[in-house]
């Protein structure tokens, strides 16, 4: 017997392959009490229902005529898709440790590989926290920089020389020039609710990393750096101390060791399961990564699943903002 909700994958994939399941499941998320609002008018089921029509598996609104299903205003919403396949790829998602291939999400679902890679990229769009507030910062708050992306010093000969010839003429080729293709990451854990947040950035200079940690940190936490020039100055908002990382990597409490874990779980996963991620691409990582490390403790795999779910209303990634190209058929 299942209990109300499936707590495995096994049990997953058993429970979500009743379409009406399924779509109660998401509704149940979607809008308050399960109860349907119309896209259009915005008319809630209230005395009179919407009309349920069975066949089409839609309602029809009772006010403005329109039909919608309980795809419309998620990442599901024109996808030929069944929505069984994509809470199965979401619970692979949310509850494979180190991430999942498009591949894997091919092989179980039956689906095409270019399928599953739109789907994981909508989903992940789904773990995007949009406004998670201030990190309060109450026990301190590791902050550090990183990149993503190989080095050229690891190309083939040919590769570098093509690289180099892109980026810049060689007249005017800088040291810098030779790190323009690695991406910087900013990351800051708050070490009392051991979240994290990570974003891409365009660059590591000093104005650039601290309207991010200016906007993301309460004033006034402590908070704990290497000594990067980037992050002097922070000494007026913050309780600021830092770990000289030439010398040691911890000095007491003063140390950013948890941030250093998060780094390389994020490198590891990026190098073993997607093999290569453009830049352009690496924020959504980024927030997969961050989903699954801020909501490790506390969950299972079925309430981990059910809090993603319960992110999905509203957000929607078409192929050509995606990818800048047209959508192929049956994705
Ligand atoms: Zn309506």
């Amino acid at each position: 017997m299942l209990s109300s909700t499936p707590t495995t994958l096994t049990e997953a994939i058993r429970y979500y392959s009743d379409e009406q399941t399924c779509i109660d499941a998401v509704a149940a998320m979607k809008w308050v009490g399960g109860k349907p609002v119309c896209p259009k008018c915005e008319t809630t089921e209230g005395e009179r229902k919407h009309y349920w029509l069975a066949a089409q598996k839609r309602w029809k609104c009772y006010s403005c005529r329109k039909q919608f299903s309980v795809k419309v205003n998620t990442p599901f919403e024109d996808s030929p898709l069944s929505l069984e396949v994509w809470l199965i790829a979401l619970w692979m998602l949310v509850n494979c440790r180190n991430g999942v291939s498009s591949y894997e999400i091919a092989r179980a679902t039956g689906i095409a590989q270019k399928s599953a890679w739109f789907v994981l990229s909508r989903l992940r769009l789904v773990l995007k926290v949009a406004d998670a507030g201030k990190l309060a910062g109450k026990e301190g708050v590791e902050i550090d920089e990183t990149f993503v992306g190989s080095q050229p010093k690891n190309w083939h000969h040919s590769k570098r020389e093509k690289h180099h010839a892109s980026v810049r003429p060689a007249r005017v080729r800088t040291y810098q020039n030779a790190f323009t293709h690695q991406t910087a990451i900013l990351g800051m854990l708050d070490r009392e609710s051991r979240e994290i947040r990570a974003k891409v950035v365009p660059n590591v200079r000093k104005e650039t990393l601290q309207k991010e940690i200016l906007g993301t940190i309460e004033y006034g936490s402590d908070i704990y750096t290497d000594q990067a020039v980037a992050y002097t100055t922070l000494r007026d908002k913050y309780v600021h101390q830092t770990v000289n990382h030439s010398i040691q990597y911890v000095n007491g409490s003063v140390h950013t060791n948890s941030l250093e874990n998060f780094w390389s779980l994020t490198k590891r996963n990026l190098k073993g399961t997607y093999v290569a991620v453009e830049p352009f691409h690496l924020d959504r990582y980024l927030d997969e990564q961050v989903f699954r490390f801020n909501n490790r403790i506390g969950y299972n795999d079925g309430t981990r699943f059910q809090k993603a779910l319960s992110q999905v209303g509203g957000k929607r990634l078409t192929w050509m903002e995606l990818t800048g190209k047209m959508q192929p058929k049956g994705v």
